[in-house]
């Protein structure tokens, strides 16, 4: 079968290394956002599509049987994009999306829909730590009051003001380290997407026991596709025809 990854996770990876030893003939998609990705095992095609009519003509061009969503939860177009072309080809979607996170008992989280709505929930004088990647940041930086430690795994082209500072490390992130972090800057919110899994998961709990706030901003909802939450339930519907 002639399998199109749209990549650019964890998971997109672990997928192409089964599906490839499963012999099935599989490309992934990255958008070349990264410098130096880590490269899946099977082939690979780089940069956008050109939209609904790009990856549509691709579907076509390239005979693909089989399209897999397996990108970031919160990539948003390509997602919406992998929808309408997979429905105007005929090409069977199966969407990876790991499960979300959720409060630990007892805890409660502040959940907002959008980056405008978690900046404007902040209180005066927050101290907060940023792990929302680049998309946005100029809106929490309107909040000039506000300090922002800003957790990046690439350090973004603009200039940052004074109430920011640049935190560029790279996950996996360990608690112990999420916690000397949170003390060190004397944090009080953490601002944070819902993307799920475990590689980030550790500031979760850090903020539970140092009574940080949580601004938890929710993922956005996709079109119709065969969801799965996990590699291996991709791997069983992709083999099992439920697609
Ligand atoms: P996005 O907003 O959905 O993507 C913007 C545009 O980039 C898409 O419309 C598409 O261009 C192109 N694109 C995105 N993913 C692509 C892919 N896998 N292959 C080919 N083109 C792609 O997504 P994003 O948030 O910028 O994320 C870009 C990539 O980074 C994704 O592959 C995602 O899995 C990965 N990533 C994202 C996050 C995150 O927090 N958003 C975190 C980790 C990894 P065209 O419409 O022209 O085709």
């Amino acid at each position: 079968m002639k399998i199109l990854i749209l990549g650019g996770t964890t998971e997109a990876r672990q997928l192409a290394e089964r599906l490839v030893a499963l012999g099935h003939d599989v490309v992934t998609s990255l958008a070349g956002r990264t410098q130096d990705p880590i490269l899946p095992k099977g082939k690979l095609r780089m940069g956008p599509f050109g939209g609904i009519p790009g990856l549509s003509a691709y579907l076509r061009a390239a005979g693909i049987d089989q399209l897999v969503d397996a990108t970031h939860p919160f990539a948003g177009q390509i997602s919406i994009n992998a929808v309408a072309a997979a429905q105007a080809n005929g090409v069977p979607l199966v969407r990876v999306m790991r499960p979300a996170w959720e409060p630990a008992p007892g805890q409660q989280w502040l959940i907002v829909g959008s980056a405008r709505e978690a900046a404007d929930a902040l209180p005066h004088y927050a101290k907060v730590l940023l792990t929302t990647g680049h998309a946005g940041l100029d809106i929490f930086l309107e909040r000039q009051e506000c300090q922002f430690f800003i957790r990046v795994i690439e350090a973004p082209e603009m200039p940052l003001p004074r109430h920011a500072e640049l935190i560029v490390s790279r996950p996996p992130y360990l608690f112990a380290d999420e916690i000397a972090l949170m003390r060190r800057h004397g944090i009080t919110h953490l601002v944070s997407k819902n993307s799920g899994g475990t590689q980030a998961a550790a500031k979760l709990e850090a903020a539970r026991q140092l009574d940080v706030r949580v601004v938890m901003i929710e993922r956005p909802i996709y079109g119709p596709a065969h969801e799965v939450d996990s590699v291996e339930a991709a791997v069983a519907a992709l083999h099992d025809g439920s697609t």
